[in-house]
């Protein structure tokens, strides 16, 4: 097989938030011979590239995108390096993330159930070092495979060389762009601790020994009240990220608004959970400004309803972002990757 290259493709149906253009070019890889080509394709054309996993954290502009679209489709699960107590998840990047933990829990290795109902593929993990109740990839990701775009070579990147931060990585940064990830090393556990410490998790189980298999089920059902399903709304999740403040900022906002949880994220600084923002300071939960709002159950994730432009999605956020501003101070930002047209 040969690389598929396809031109002026709408890639509207490639995003979970159903909206932009048309990309000039489509390429879709399936493993590292034709992730080179793709490469040459791309150097020979001098144009610019975006990969798209899952399309789960990209706003793709009304004008479309100029460049290449690479779709990724490298597959592959397998387990190596089995010892008495650990084992090594090897993952191709173009894995559904949530089929591979769903793998994970079925054969009773602990390590990816609380990231249960993420969307995506696997790649997109470590970029934004993805995290939910308590678990970050930073935490049992070992290292990744990637193919250098520039130079056209494979390397290996430890844990530490991925330089993760709170929804941070060496991959989000100008030097890390030209890495494309290709297989993810997952370190899972055969006993392990159930980590239950985030309040909607503990409530579920008041009362019941959490095992496993019910602290995935527990996840799917919290996110499932919590988040609307993406095969059938127009949503990219959070679409903001949760800010982190200083004491002093901490402070004023502790005095203004008693109630405001804030959890301690280390030197001082202070996670701000901004649905509770959004819902209890600014009063926005379930707000709508023609096809688009914030979801009613949960306010930080933003819904397309019906058929909004790039446009219009952004115009909306950059509402909320200056309510948000103006009522605490805080200038929060997109989760959400937007896209240039070139
Ligand atoms: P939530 O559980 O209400 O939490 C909101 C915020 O409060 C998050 O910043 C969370 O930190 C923090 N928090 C809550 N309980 C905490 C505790 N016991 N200790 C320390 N920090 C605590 O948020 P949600 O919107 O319903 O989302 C559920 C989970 O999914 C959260 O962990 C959220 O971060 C995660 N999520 C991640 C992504 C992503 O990786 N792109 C997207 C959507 C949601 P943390 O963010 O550190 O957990």
């Amino acid at each position: 097989m040969s690389l598929l290259i396809q031109e002026n493709i709408a890639l509207k149906p490639y995003t979970t938030l159903k909206t932009g253009g048309v990309a000039r070019y489509v390429l879709t890889v399936t493993n590292l011979a034709e992730l080179e080509e793709a490469a040459r394709f791309i150097a020979e054309k001098k144009l610019s590239y975006l990969v798209i996993g899952g399309g789960s954290n990209i706003l793709v502009p009304d004008e479309g995108f100029a460049g290449v679209v690479i779709l990724n489709q490298l597959k592959g699960v397998s387990y190596l390096e089995e010892t008495e107590d650990e084992i090594i998840l090897e993952a191709g990047a173009g894995e559904v993330f949530d089929e591979v933990v769903s793998e994970t829990v079925q054969k009773g290795y602990w390590g990816l159930e609380n990231l249960s109902a993420i969307p995506g593929t696997v790649g997109a993990t470590p970029v934004q070092n993805v995290g939910a109740y308590g678990v970050e990839m930073s935490n049992v990701i070992v290292g990744v495979d990637v193919y250098d775009m520039k130079e056209l070579s494979v390397k290996y990147f430890s844990v530490e060389e991925c330089e993760f931060a709170y929804r941070e990585s060496f991959f989000k940064t100008d030097k890390g762009k030209k890495y494309f990830i290709t297989t993810v090393y997952i370190r899972l556990k055969k006993n392990s601790t159930p980590k239950i410490a985030y309040a909607d998790l503990q409530k579920r189980f008041l009362g019941e020994e959490p095992t496993l298999v019910k602290v995935r089920e527990a996840i799917i059902s919290i996110r499932s009240e919590k988040f609307p399903d993406w095969n059938v709304i127009g949503t990219a999740g959070s679409f903001f990220k949760n800010p982190v403040i200083d004491e002093e900022h901490a402070d004023t906002l502790k005095k203004q608004f008693p109630e405001l949880p804030m959890y301690e994220a280390g030197m001082g600084m202070f996670k701000i959970p901004l649905g509770y923002v959004l819902d209890k300071v600014c009063r926005l939960k379930g707000i709508r400004y023609g096809n688009v709002g914030l979801y009613e159950q949960q306010a930080l994730v933003l819904v397309n309803y019906g058929d909004a432009s790039t446009e219009e999605i952004k115009k909306f956020a950059q509402t909320i972002i200056d309510v948000v501003f103006r009522k605490t101070k805080i200038i929060i930002t997109p989760e959400v990757q937007y896209i240039e047209t070139k």
